[in-house]
C-alpha cells in the first residue's frame, strides 16, 4: 500500500472554516507564519519530552530548531521543523479534521453574524491555527515524517474542499510546511512575505520568546555580484516567565498569551508571579479577554500548561488549576519535579497542592483588586467568567470566602449596575437581618413575579439570581457576613415591624377565622398539587403566588436535577392567598353561599394556574387550563 496517493475531504466543518479562510476575512494575515511556528514550536517540545521518555526513540534531538526559507521566484516561504512529525493518519486525523470542541458553535455564529468585521472577531477568537495559511496561499504542501518512523507523507491542499495525500520515503524527521503565495498584490508591499526583513519583523513580534532557535538563511551580496548566504537566529529565545517582570514589556506578554492561549485576542491582565523556598517555581499567568466557545462544555479544558526547569511537560495540567479557574491560560515552571512524572502522580503531589494553593489565591486577590480599581476591566472579567467563577462557591469552600468578595450580582437596587453583595449590606435596612434574593429564570421573569410584591412596596432590596449554579450556590454558602441569604419564594415572609404586626394583628385573625373554611377546602381541593393553601403577607395586587418551604428545592433546580437525570420526588409546594384581592375575596363569598358548587371547584384550579404562570412556571395542563379559562370567559360576554 505504500506510495499510495489518495485524494480526501476535508471534514465538513473544516471544509467551512477554510472557505472563510480562502476568501480571508480577517485583516491581520501576518498570523498565518505565528501559527506555523508556533506548531513548529509544539511539536519539537513534543519531541523532546518523548525522547526522555523514551530513552529508544529513534530520533536526532542534537539539533532541534526551526527554519524558514524563502524562494522568491517560485513566491514560496517554507517553514521547516525536525520536531515530533505526524504520522500519515495523524495528517488526516488532525489536518484534515478540526477535533477542536465548540467548532459547530463558531460555525453557526459565524452564519448569524452577517457582516464580515463580527466574523472576522469571532475567527479571532477561536483561533484558526494552520488553516491560518490559506489566508496568504492559493496552495499549501506539508512534508512530514513522525520521529521513530520510517515512512514519510505528503499532503497538499488549494483549501478548495479536498487535499491529496501520498506516502513518501525521502522525507526528513519532522514537517515543512510550503506556503505558496497568492499573487503579487502591487499595491501591496506591506505584505510582502517573501521578504527577509517582513520575516524578520513578524517573527521578531510574535515568535520571540519560542524556546527554540528560528533560523532564515539570508542572502548578502558579496564581492564580484556574488551572493553569499548566511544562516541567522531571529529570535531570542528568551523563556518569558523567567525574565524579571520589569524586564518584559507589554507587547511581549500580549504575544506570548496569544502563544498559549491560540486565542487571537489580547489577554485582560497578566499574572507574573515566582515561588520562592523550599519549592521553587514561575508562573505566568493570563485572565482571558473572553470566554472560549466551550467554556460550559462537559470536556473543556484546562489552560496551564506545566514545564520543569524549562523542559515543556504537559498541556491542560488540571492538577494545577481547579475547575472553575479552567479559563486561565499560561504556564507554570516547576523546577524541582522528575521530568517524565504523570497526571496520577501530580495530583497527589503535596509540593504541586502547594503551588495551586498559591495560584488560586494570587488570581482571586488580582480579580478582587480589578473590582476596586478597574471597573470597566472587572466587568468584562465578570460577564464572560463569573458563571464559572462560581462554581468555585461549591468546589472550594476554603476560598469561598475569597470568592463571595468578588461575586456581583443583578439586584433590584439598579436595572443597569451589578453590585456586590457587600454593597447590598451597607444598603440593608434598619432592622433587616437578611440578604433577599430570588431566583429563575431571567431577570423580567423574577421581577414581575407576585414574590416580588411586598418587598416592593415596602422597599426591601432583592438580589436576581438567574445563572442555573446561583440555584446551588447561595443554598450551600447559606450567609454572607453573619447575615442568612434568604429566597422572597420560600417560606413564610413579614416584613412588617413588630408595632405593624400588633396593629393589624386583630384584622388578621379575623381574616384567619373568615378564610378558615375556605382554605380547609382549597386545600383538600388542590392536594394533588400543593401541599397547603394559605393566607399570604407578601402579596400586595396579585391573586395568589406558590411558594416553597424553607428547605424545599426550587423548581428550576429540580428542573436541573431531572436534566441531568437524577430521580427527583414531586416536590409539592404551598399556595398563598391574598385575601385583599377581589377575587379571592369574591371566592371565600361564593364558598359561604354554595360550598358544593363545581364552578367554585374550577376557580380554585385557574387561581393556582394563574399562580404558576406569574413565575414563569409551566401548567402539568395547559389545555384544560385554557378549557375552563374560555368556559369563564364566554359567561362574561
Ligand atoms: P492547534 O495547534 O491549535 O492544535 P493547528 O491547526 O495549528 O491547531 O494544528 C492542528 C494539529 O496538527 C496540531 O495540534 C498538531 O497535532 C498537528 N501539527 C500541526 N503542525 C505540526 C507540526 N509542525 N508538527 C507536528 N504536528 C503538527
Ligand atoms: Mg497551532
Amino acid at each position: 500500500m505504500s506510495n499510495r496517493i489518495e485524494t480526501l475531504e476535508f471534514q465538513a466543518e473544516a471544509r467551512q472554516l477554510l472557505q472563510l479562510m480562502v476568501h480571508s476575512i480577517y485583516s491581520n494575515k501576518d498570523v498565518f507564519l505565528r501559527e506555523l511556528i508556533s506548531n513548529a514550536s509544539d511539536a519539537l517540545d513534543k519531541l523532546r519530552l518523548e525522547s526522555l521518555v523514551d530513552k529508544d526513540l529513534a530520533a536526532d534531538t542534537s539539533d532541534l530548531h526551526v527554519e524558514i526559507e524563502v524562494d522568491r521566484e517560485a513566491r514560496t516561504l517554507t517553514v521547516r521543523d525536525n520536531g515530533i512529525g505526524m504520522s500519515r493518519d495523524d495528517v488526516v486525523g488532525l489536518i484534515g479534521t478540526i477535533a477542536k470542541s465548540g467548532t459547530a458553535e463558531l460555525l453557526t455564529k459565524l452564519r448569524e453574524s452577517k457582516d464580515s468585521a463580527g466574523s472576522a472577531d469571532l475567527i479571532g477568537q477561536f483561533g484558526v491555527g494552520f488553516y491560518a495559511t490559506f489566508m496568504v496561499a492559493d496552495r499549501v504542501t506539508l512534508v512530514t515524517r513522525r520521529a521513530g518512523e520510517a515512512e514519510g507523507t505528503r499532503w497538499e491542499s488549494t483549501g478548495e474542499g479536498t487535499y491529496v495525500v501520498e506516502t513518501i520515503d525521502d522525507a526528513p524527521q519532522g514537517t515543512a510546511v510550503t506556503v505558496h503565495l497568492k499573487p503579487e498584490d502591487s499595491d501591496d508591499n506591506l505584505h510582502d512575505y517573501t521578504a527577509d526583513w517582513k520575516i524578520r519583523e513578524i517573527v521578531k513580534r510574535y515568535s520571540d520568546f519560542i524556546a527554540w532557535p528560528i533560523r532564515m538563511t539570508v542572502e548578502r551580496p558579496g564581492e564580484d555580484d556574488a551572493v553569499t548566504r548566511e544562516v541567522q537566529t531571529v529570535n531570542s529565545m528568551k523563556a518569558l516567565w523567567a525574565r524579571p517582570r520589569s524586564e518584559v514589556d507589554e507587547a511581549e506578554y500580549k504575544e506570548f498569551y496569544k502563544h498559549v492561549s491560540h486565542d487571537w485576542a489580547d489577554p485582560l491582565e497578566t499574572i507574573h508571579m515566582r515561588g520562592e523556598g523550599t519549592f521553587e517555581y514561575e508562573a505566568l499567568l493570563f485572565l482571558p479577554s473572553h470566554a472560549p466557545v466551550d467554556l460550559f462544555a462537559p470536556q473543556a479544558r484546562r489552560g496551564v500548561q506545566l514545564y520543569v526547569k524549562r523542559v515543556f511537560i504537559m498541556d491542560d495540567c488540571d492538577a494545577l488549576m481547579p475547575n472553575y479557574l479552567r479559563f486561565v491560560k499560561g504556564v507554570v515552571d516547576a523546577h524541582d519535579l522528575s521530568l517524565n512524572i504523570s497526571r496520577e502522580i501530580l495530583q497527589q503531589d503535596r509540593q504541586i497542592q502547594a503551588v495551586r494553593r498559591r495560584l488560586v489565591k494570587k488570581i482571586l486577590a488580582t480579580v478582587k483588586e480589578l473590582k476596586a480599581n478597574e471597573a470597566e476591566k472587572y466587568r468584562t472579567f465578570w460577564s464572560e467568567f463569573g458563571p464559572a467563577l462560581k462554581e468555585g462557591l461549591l468546589d472550594d469552600p476554603d476560598n469561598a470566602e475569597a470568592i463571595l468578595d468578588i461575586v456581583s450580582v443583578a439586584s433590584t437596587h439598579d436595572p443597569a449596575e451589578l453590585t456586590g453583595l457587600r454593597d447590598y449590606v451597607e444598603r440593608m435596612k434598619d432592622g433587616q437581618g437578611d440578604i433577599y434574593y430570588m431566583t429563575g429564570e431571567s431577570r423580567a421573569m423574577i421581577e414581575n413575579s407576585p414574590h416580588m410584591e411586598a418587598f416592593r412596596a415596602k422597599g426591601y432590596e432583592v438580589l436576581i439570581l438567574t445563572d442555573p449554579v446561583d440555584e446551588v450556590w447561595v443554598e450551600r454558602v447559606g450567609q454572607f457576613d453573619g447575615k442568612p441569604l434568604r429566597s422572597i419564594a420560600k417560606g413564610q415572609v413579614d416584613l412588617d415591624t413588630e408595632e405593624e404586626k400588633e396593629e393589624a394583628e386583630s384584622a388578621r385573625e379575623q381574616q384567619r377565622q373568615e378564610y378558615a373554611d375556605l382554605l380547609t377546602w382549597m386545600s383538600e381541593k388542590l392536594s394533588g398539587s400543593v401541599k397547603e393553601v394559605r393566607l399570604s403577607t407578601r402579596l400586595t395586587t396579585s391573586p395568589a403566588c406558590v411558594v416553597g418551604d424553607a428547605q424545599d428545592i426550587t423548581p428550576t433546580l429540580e428542573k436541573m436535577y431531572r436534566a441531568m437525570g437524577h430521580e427527583v420526588p414531586q416536590v409539592k409546594r404551598i399556595l398563598e392567598l391574598n385575601p385583599g384581592h377581589p377575587l379571592v375575596e369574591g371566592l371565600r363569598k361564593a364558598h359561604e353561599q354554595e360550598a358544593g358548587a363545581d364552578s367554585l371547584g374550577d376557580t380554585a384550579e385557574l387561581l393556582y394556574g394563574m399562580a404558576l404562570l406569574a413565575e414563569g412556571g409551566e401548567l402539568a395542563d395547559p389545555s384544560r387550563f385554557t378549557r375552563i379559562l374560555a368556559d369563564r370567559l364566554a359567561r362574561t360576554l
